[in-house]
C-alpha cells in the first residue's frame, strides 16, 4: 500500500497577493529538510502539499518528524492511496490501513470530501459505505458522529482517493524566509534559544551573533552554543553564526568604567556590535531573549537605556513571558537540557555587585564614554569567527 503525507496549509492561506511566494517558500522548506531522507515528489493542489515518497527505504515516521519542524503547516496526516479512485478501493483500503488505530478505539465515524466532482458517488454515500465496511471488519465498533474516538478522512482528489486517521498538529507559524532577515544575539542559556525559535515561527530567516571572552569563557562554552543553534536550526533551517571576540572590551569596561554599571555598559556594547554585523550581513532587526523584570539589566530602564544603543528595531519575543513559559518551549524544541549545562558566559564575568535597576541614560553614557572602545569595535569585527550551522 503507497503511503504518502498530506499537509494542510496554515495563516498563508490568507495572504492574499503574497500566497503564491508564501506557498512556493513552504514547498521550498519541506523539500530541502526531508531531502537527506530520499526522493520525493512534492506537489500542491486545491490548498493541500502532496508529499509522495518515491523511494521504498524511506521511513515516513523520519519524514513525519522533519515535517512537523516547519513553520507554516498547520495540520499533517499519513494517507493510503487507494490503488485506484473507486469506491471498491476505498472500502477495501479503510479497513487495511487503519486496522491498529481502529482496534484501539470503541467508537469512529467516516468523513468524506469530494473535491473530484466527476467521482460518481456523493460525500454522505462515500461515508456510509465506507462505515460500513469498517463495522463489519471491526464489529466491537459503534459509529459515533457527535463525539468518536476516531474519525477516519476519506479524500476523493483529482490525483487519487486517500484514507487517512486523524491529522496530527504542525508547527503552525509562517514559512521561513517570508518574513525578512535578523540577528539574534544567542547566549548559552535558556532564553535566547527560544526567542530565536519564536521569530523563525513568524518566517525570520535567522543570522546568529555570540559574544565569546576567552579565556574567562572556553570553548566547550561556545560548542555549547552551537549545539543550542543545531535545535533552532531543525525548525529555523541553515544558519550562519558569528562569533565575536569580546575579552578586550570587557577587560577595558573593568578597568575604566564604575563598576554599577558595568552589565548596562556592555550590552550597549553588544548591540552597537550586532547592529554593524547585522547590516553587514542584510539583517534589518536584532533579537533579544530579554524579558521584563528577570534580571537587572531587564527592567524598562535598562532595556531603554540598551535600545538606545541600537539604531535599529530589536525584538525581545519572551518580554512578557514566565520563566516557565520558557522552559514549557524549551522542553519542546529541546533545547533544555542542552541550556542547562553549566558553562559560563561572558555576561557572567566581571558581573557588578550592585548593578543599577534604575539607571539614568545620560549617566550610562557618561560611564561608557570613560573606554575608547571604537577602535576595539573595529578590531572585534575584523577578527569574527564563522560557523555553518546546517538543518539537519
Ligand atoms: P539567556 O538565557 O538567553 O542567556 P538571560 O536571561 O541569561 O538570557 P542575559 O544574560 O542578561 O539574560 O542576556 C540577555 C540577552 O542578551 C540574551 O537572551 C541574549 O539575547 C543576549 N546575550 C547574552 N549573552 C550573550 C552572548 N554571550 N552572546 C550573544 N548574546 C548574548
Ligand atoms: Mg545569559
Amino acid at each position: 500500500m503507497k503511503e504518502i503525507i498530506l499537509i494542510k496549509m496554515g495563516e498563508i492561506v490568507l495572504k492574499g497577493l503574497n500566497r503564491r511566494q508564501f506557498e512556493d517558500k513552504l514547498i521550498k522548506n519541506i523539500k530541502k529538510t526531508i531531502k537527506s531522507l530520499g526522493e520525493f515528489t512534492v506537489k500542491v493542489a486545491q490548498s493541500t502539499i502532496y508529499v509522495i515518497p518515491e523511494d521504498d527505504f524511506i521511513d515516513l515516521d523520519e519524514v513525519c518528524d522533519k515535517i512537523g519542524k516547519v513553520f507554516g503547516i498547520v495540520t499533517y496526516s499519513r494517507a493510503a492511496m487507494c490503488e485506484e479512485k473507486s469506491l471498491e478501493s476505498v472500502l477495501k483500503t479503510a479497513p487495511e490501513y487503519l486496522a491498529e488505530q481502529l482496534k484501539g478505539v470503541k467508537t469512529f465515524k467516516v468523513e468524506s470530501r469530494r473535491s473530484d466532482k466527476k467521482f460518481p458517488f456523493k460525500s454522505p454515500e462515500i461515508s456510509r459505505e465506507t462505515g460500513g465496511a469498517i463495522l463489519r471488519a471491526f464489529p466491537h465498533l459503534k459509529v459515533d458522529v457527535h463525539n468518536p474516538e476516531l474519525t477516519v478522512m476519506v479524500e476523493i482528489r483529482d490525483f487519487g482517493a486517500y484514507v487517512r486517521g486523524a491529522a496530527i498538529r504542525g508547527a503552525g507559524g509562517i514559512p521561513v524566509g517570508t518574513g525578512g532577515n535578523a540577528a539574534i544575539l544567542i547566549s548559552g542559556g535558556l532564553d535566547s534559544p527560544v526567542a530565536a525559535w519564536m521569530m523563525a515561527k513568524r518566517g525570520v530567516r535567522l543570522t546568529a551573533i555570540h559574544f565569546a571572552s576567552p579565556p574567562y569563557t572556553s570553548e566547550r562554552a561556545e560548542q555549547k552554543v552551537v549545539k543550542l543553534l543545531r535545535k533552532v536550526a531543525l525548525y529555523a533551517g541553515d544558519l550562519t553564526m558569528y562569533t565575536v571576540p569580546f575579552t578586550e572590551i570587557q577587560e577595558t569596561i573593568r578597568k575604566k568604567c564604575p563598576e554599577d554599571y558595568f552589565t548596562l555598559i556592555m550590552r550597549r556594547l553588544m548591540m552597537k556590535i550586532s547592529e554593524r554585523i547585522a547590516r553587514d550581513k542584510k539583517c534589518s532587526a536584532l533579537i533579544t531573549g530579554e524579558s521584563l523584570g528577570q534580571v537587572a539589566s531587564q527592567t524598562i530602564n535598562a532595556i531603554a537605556c540598551t535600545d538606545e544603543a541600537a539604531n535599529m528595531p530589536v525584538f525581545r519575543p519572551l518580554i512578557g513571558m514566565d520563566k516557565q513559559e520558557i522552559i514549557d518551549i524549551s522542553y519542546k524544541i529541546d533545547t533544555y537540557e542542552t541550556s542547562i549545562e553549566p558553562y559560563e558566559d561572558c555576561c557572567t564575568v566581571f558581573t557588578p555587585k550592585h548593578p543599577r535597576t534604575n539607571p539614568s541614560l545620560e549617566k550610562v553614557i557618561a560611564a561608557e564614554s570613560e573606554g575608547d572602545f571604537e577602535p576595539m569595535i573595529e578590531t572585534a569585527l575584523n577578527n569574527l569567527k564563522v560557523t555553518y550551522i546546517n538543518n539537519h
